[in-house]
């Protein structure tokens, strides 16, 4: 599928994402590998849209998973939690960058899923957790960066509450319609700048 990899690359660049390291990471990760086996057959896991994974719930198409890790600033070292795990392909991608990666997936099975595809793929580093992803996981905590993918519809405190001074969260927010918001964590601040509107399944919640 190496062909289909760069066709894929070639059409984020006309679309500007301009990370040559996102780029990279995107051009080697196996995106198919992601897809379970039962929706495989008739994917195009390469086209620029998202593709079933099962339970109602897809893999991110491949320019919002360039535009989000691209704006993410992500760094080798990093620790970067991310909120719905789903395929696992955006952990990956993460893990690709040299992040340390935690990621929160609701769904049991998409979790086992995941954690088969993340094992295969060679990004056995990543730590899933299966359970609810809105209370974070405060063992880890502070992150350098959170990752939502899922929408809320307001911003969750107890994520704030878990990103370092001087990180930065990416989410999609609001019922019906979304918009992707980057929050910036300050000494006495937390900037809060609108984005791009996008379409996520929305952010369910666990029975506490
Ligand atoms: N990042 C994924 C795409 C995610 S689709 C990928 O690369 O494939 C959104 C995922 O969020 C779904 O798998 C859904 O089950 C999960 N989700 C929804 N609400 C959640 C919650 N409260 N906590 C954790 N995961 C949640």
């Amino acid at each position: 599928m190496e062909a289909e990899r760069k066709a894929m690359v070639e059409e984020l660049r006309r679309y500007k994402i301009h990370d040559g390291r996102v780029l990279d990471a995107m051009a080697i990760v196996h995106r198919h590998g992601y897809i379970p086996s039962a929706f495989r057959s008739g994917a195009d896991p390469y086209g620029d849209h998202p593709c079933p994974i099962g339970h109602g719930q897809t893999i991110s198409q491949p320019f919002i998973v360039a535009y989000m890790t691209q704006r993410m600033e992500v760094r080798p070292g990093l620790r970067i939690l991310e909120i719905g795990t789903g395929s696992g392909y955006q952990a990956a991608i993460l893990a690709e960058l040299g992040a340390e990666v935690y990621s929160i997936e609701i769904v049991p099975e998409l979790a086992d899923h995941a954690r088969q595809a993340l094992a295969v793929g060679g990004y056995g580093c990543v730590q899933l957790k299966t359970g609810d992803g809105y209370k974070g996981w405060p063992e880890y905590a502070p992150f350098d960066a959170i990752i939502v993918t899922c929408a809320p519809g307001k911003i969750p405190p107890v994520l704030v509450a878990q990103l370092k001074t001087g990180g930065r969260m990416i989410l999609p927010v609001g019922s019906g319609v979304q918009q992707l918001v980057i929050l910036e964590k300050t000494e006495d601040d937390l900037r809060e700048i609108p984005d791009m509107y996008v379409r996520f399944v929305p952010m369910v919640r666990g029975a506490d």
